[in-house]
């Protein structure tokens, strides 16, 4: 009797008392949604240190053998966004001791005239690395300029030579920016063996060299394209994901696995306010302004404010992947004079 009593006793106990821990939970969870925020990878972090690294050995190298390396940037016609890049790359040079020299050439400029630069550059001794900025105008065979330059001095890893070393998995040269993510990763200490790896866009020199790059790492890769069925269902298996799509915020919080790594590798101007408030949801204020004063802000293919709340670390635009991809070009331009010399 005094058994059943206490059983029922317990029950009705257990009964009354069992929604607490549920309403505590669900409140915990709400409020740990709410609070949550991803932690930002800092690309400058990162690109300072590699570029220091770079400006002592460049240094000893001076010092050592009387040598300089030297970076010959070739940019076609006046493309706003291009001449921002290739003046980061030339400013880059001189923070490491790097000799750089800018070639800027007319937008009308003809395969053959580029072709005859790229020759030039090629035969002269002094010059270590070339770069031709991408993209270039219409009229010029792109192709063409990338299977003159050079192998020895495809700073950009471009060529077919050094593209095909890096699917062999024994790269000359690696392209920059996926070069720039995989440091990201490792300099965070952020797992790749055996992470389960997805990456949206295949592009010849940001979405297949990555996927490489993470396969050789022991990564399970998952590369997705325009064509992927069900995109989200496929990018939330992903405890790295990467964006290099080129559409401004297209992965949503929906596209992101629950604390997964968010490397956001796209670069889109938004000139629109409201877009902005979107975009960025508390942080929105400074971009607004942004807006106001210079007619546009950056944003990455990957929705800011809805990755704070699902990721768990993301890289932010501007001052994420885009500063690793500079300092690389340097890590290369010093090592194909160690090669070269
Ligand atoms: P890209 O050559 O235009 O390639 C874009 C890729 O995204 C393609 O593979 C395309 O698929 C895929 N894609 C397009 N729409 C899609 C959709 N709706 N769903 C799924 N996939 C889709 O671009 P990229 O040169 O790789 O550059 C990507 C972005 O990164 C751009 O914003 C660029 O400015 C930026 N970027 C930044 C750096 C840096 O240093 N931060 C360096 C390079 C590039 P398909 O192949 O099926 O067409």
């Amino acid at each position: 009797m005094n058994t059943q009593l206490s059983c029922n006793v317990f029950s009705i106990a257990s009964e009354v008392r069992e929604p607490r821990p549920n309403f505590y939970v669900t409140m915990t969870t709400m409020i740990a949604e709410k609070t949550h925020r991803a932690e930002l990878l800092d690309g400058r972090i990162a690109a300072d240190a590699i570029k220091r690294g770079v400006a002592g050995e460049v240094a000893a190298l001076k010092g050592e053998r009387g040598v300089t390396p030297r970076l010959a940037a070739v940019i076609v016609g006046d493309d706003p966004a291009s001449a921002v890049y290739v003046r980061n790359k030339i400013r880059a040079c001189a923070e490491v001791g790097i000799a750089s020299e800018h070639l800027p050439m007319p937008a009308a400029t003809t395969t053959s005239d580029l072709l005859q630069v790229v020759k030039k550059l090629n035969q002269d001794d002094d010059v270590d690395g070339i770069l031709v900025q991408l993209p270039l105008p219409k009229q010029i065979a792109e192709i063409e300029i990338i299977e003159a330059i050079d192998p020895a001095k495809d700073i950009d890893a471009f060529h077919p030579v050094n593209v095909g070393l890096l699917a062999m998995g024994r790269p000359r040269f690696v392209p920059c920016t996926p070069a720039g993510i995989i440091e990201l990763l490792d300099r965070n200490n952020i797992q790749i063996e055996g992470a389960n790896a997805c990456i949206i866009g295949r592009s010849q020199i940001v979405g297949k060299p990555v996927a490489a790059l993470l396969l050789q790492r022991h990564a399970t890769v998952t590369i997705c394209h325009s064509k992927t069925r069900d995109l989200p269902a496929v990018t939330r298996q992903a405890d790295i994901l990467v964006a290099a799509i080129g559409r401004p915020a297209f992965v949503r919080a929906e596209f992101i696995k629950p604390g997964a790594v968010v490397i956001d590798v796209g670069v889109n101007k938004i000139s629109d306010p409201d877009q902005a408030r979107d975009f960025f949801g508390r942080d929105a204020d400074a971009r607004v302004d942004a807006i106001a004063k210079k007619g546009y802000t950056l944003v990455g293919d990957v929705h800011p404010a809805e990755a704070d709340r699902v990721a768990g670390k993301r890289t932010p635009v501007p001052g994420g992947v885009g500063l690793l991809t500079v300092a690389m070009l340097m890590k290369n331009t010093l090592q194909a004079a160690k090669w070269r010399r």
